[in-house]
Parts: C-alpha cells; sequence; structure tokens
C-alpha cells in the first residue's frame, strides 16, 4: 500500500469536498424535487468527525477541501469550522461553494476565520425567473451576499450558473459581465442527471459548454484557452485584456475524468468514489467503530475502487437516485 492518495489508475487525489448539509433553503429545479426527505440531524457528520476526517488525510496528500451540500450556510457555527480547518498544517485552499442567501451576514466571519476560495451560485439576474429557478429564492438577498463577499479579498472568487434552455440562456453574456463588475469569475455547469426531478427533461434543456463558449464569443470575440487551472473540473478561458476567467464545466460535452483528482464526502460520511457513480466507503462507520487512526488505510484502500469515470447519459436521465445537495456539488 502507497503512503498517498492514489487510485488504481495513477491519479493523485488532493481535493476532498464534503457536503455539511444535504439540507437547503432552496429547492432548485435541477438539484432538487420539490418534496424531498432530509437526513435526521443525527445522521450528520460532527464537525469533529469531518475535522478527523481532513485532519487524517493530509498527511497522504490532501491539499484542498471545499465545503459545500445542500447549503453550507445552514450549518450552525460554520465559521468554528472553517477556523479548526484552516489551521491544519498541509491544507492549502479551504474553499466554499454556497447559494449565498446568507453571505450578507457571514462573508466577512468566514473569511476572518481563513477560508480563501469562494463560489456563489447565481444562474439569473431577473428576480421573478430566480425565484422560480430557486422554488423560494430571493435575488435580493443574494446580490447582497455577492456585494459583502465581493468587498473581502479571497485568493479566488466565481459565480457559477447553470444554464437551462429556454429558461436562462438568454443569460449567459449578462451573468458573466455582472461577475466582471464584482470582480468574480464566472463557471457554466452542465446539469448533470443525478436524482428524479419533475420540472423538465434533462436532455432536451442541456445546453452544452461549447455553445457557451459561442455565445460568449459572439458577444465578445474569441476567447483564449488558459494553462491555468483551479484544481477543480472546470476549463478556463479569457477574453483579451480582461482580468476574469471563464470556467466551463462539462461532464457531458468535454469528458473531464482522466485527470480527476477528488473524491466526495457525503452529510452522513460516505466517501464517493465518483460522482457519477454510487460506490462508496461508510467513513461515519470506520470513525465511529475504529477511530481516526483508520480512516487513512480505509480510503487508501477504497480509492483501488475508484471508476475510471462517470457514465453520465443524458438519454437515461435516472441512473442515479441520489440528488446533488446529496451529493456535494
Ligand atoms: N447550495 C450551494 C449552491 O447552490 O451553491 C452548494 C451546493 S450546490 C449542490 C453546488 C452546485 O451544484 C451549484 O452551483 C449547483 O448549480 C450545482 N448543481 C446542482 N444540481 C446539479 C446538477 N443536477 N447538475 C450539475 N450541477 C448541479
Ligand atoms: Fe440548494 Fe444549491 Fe441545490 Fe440550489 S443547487 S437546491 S441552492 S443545494
Amino acid at each position: 500500500m502507497t503512503a498517498g492518495l492514489q487510485d488504481a489508475y495513477g491519479r493523485a487525489i488532493t481535493y476532498l469536498r464534503i457536503s455539511l448539509t444535504d439540507r437547503c433553503d432552496f429547492r432548485c429545479v435541477y438539484c432538487m424535487s420539490e418534496s424531498m426527505q432530509f437526513l435526521p440531524r443525527h445522521d450528520l457528520l460532527s464537525f469533529e468527525e469531518i475535522v478527523a476526517v481532513v485532519r487524517a488525510l493530509i498527511p497522504a496528500g490532501l491539499r484542498k477541501v471545499r465545503l459545500t451540500g445542500g447549503e453550507p450556510l445552514l450549518r450552525r457555527d460554520l465559521p468554528e469550522l472553517v477556523q479548526t480547518l484552516a489551521a491544519l498544517p498541509g491544507l492549502q485552499e479551504l474553499a466554499l461553494t454556497t447559494n449565498g442567501s446568507q453571505l450578507a451576514r457571514w462573508a466577512t466571519p468566514l473569511h476572518r476565520a481563513g477560508l480563501n476560495s469562494l463560489n456563489i451560485s447565481l444562474d439569473s439576474l431577473q428576480a421573478e425567473r430566480f425565484h422560480r429557478l430557486t422554488r423560494s429564492g430571493q435575488l435580493a438577498d443574494v446580490l447582497a451576499g455577492i456585494a459583502a463577499a465581493a468587498a473581502l479579498p479571497w485568493a479566488r472568487r466565481r459565480l457559477n450558473a447553470l444554464i437551462l434552455r429556454g429558461r436562462n440562456d438568454d443569460e449567459i453574456v449578462a451573468l458573466a459581465e455582472f461577475a466582471e463588475a464584482q470582480g468574480f469569475d464566472m463557471a457554466y455547469i452542465e446539469e448533470m442527471p443525478l436524482g428524479q426531478i419533475e420540472e423538465h427533461d434533462r436532455a432536451l434543456q442541456q445546453v452544452p459548454s461549447t455553445e457557451i463558449l459561442a455565445t460568449l464569443e459572439q458577444a465578445w470575440g474569441k476567447l483564449t484557452p488558459l494553462a491555468w487551472g483551479s484544481g477543480g473540473p472546470a476549463r478556463y478561458f479569457q477574453r483579451p485584456g480582461a482580468r476574469q476567467r471563464i470556467g466551463l464545466i462539462s461532464p457531458h460535452s468535454h469528458n473531464f475524468c482522466d485527470d480527476c483528482n477528488r473524491v466526495r464526502l457525503t452529510a452522513e460520511g460516505r466517501l464517493l468514489l465518483c460522482l457519477g457513480q454510487e460506490d462508496a466507503l461508510d467513513l461515519r462507520a470506520v470513525l465511529r467503530q475504529q477511530g481516526e487512526a483508520a480512516v487513512l488505510p480505509a480510503v487508501q484502500q477504497a480509492l483501488q475502487r475508484k471508476p475510471a469515470g462517470h457514465t453520465f447519459n443524458l438519454e437515461q436521465p435516472v441512473q442515479l437516485r441520489r440528488h446533488m445537495n446529496m451529493t456535494g456539488g
């Protein structure tokens, strides 16, 4: 057994995404169904357990952690977790993905606690449309959150949009220009078939990244591909002369599995070896039955089962019953 975090295909795993809760104050149409059953709170990993997992994996090469969900800001005392994780020697990047609804209040405490990278999801700049896409979100709250975050010096900050045909594909350029004005990079995510949703046919509303790039280039002229990467699945481009980077996350049109460097920890402590497959290690059981010392060998062993890649196929929309809020997007 190697001392590091390598899978059977020679990929080094340096990046862990942690879903802090499956709950959310939004019900985005592509992420959740309207009626969801959430985990009982005692099934969630405690902050101590989350810290134990991260601490156990850093000596083997873990360098980046992203806190996500569900909506991570619904976990009470989040700055305390951030502060503890940020103080762990060897962790280079501590990131958060949020819907921004409560960020106006929490941006400064989180930054002060040591969070250094922030992604905020924003699918529309039109209040009514935003409300329809999120089934409950108030655009004004999110814009206030973005403004609060924009005032702080993050190492990296990005807005994420998921574009659906006929719903927000007319805002591709406007979203990027808004992000640029606020000092954020912009990324566009292709929808993935995770969990049963009732709102739309995922295959029909998919807008491929190639089309998004073409729309941006029509507005701005040719974009330059960047060699730079954020350590995640996005491919980046830039307008000549602009500061902003444009990221495309393209599970369908540009498969990113070959250089996958990440695994995901669900809110109840299952370590998912691949976003698009069900196989997982029950790390909560390992922790609760055998303790922190058992975490690294269990993960090293499980990584040997990490598949070569996802097998998403939009023609068969319900391949995984697990929704994105469980998965930790
Ligand atoms: N609640 C936070 C938020 O919305 O940013 C964090 C969790 S959310 C699951 C993280 C990201 O996953 C969001 O940017 C969202 O757009 C994306 N997402 C949700 N469902 C998805 C799906 N089916 N396919 C692709 N991305 C999805
Ligand atoms: Fe909540 Fe984020 Fe899923 Fe929207 S994408 S329902 S904000 S977890």
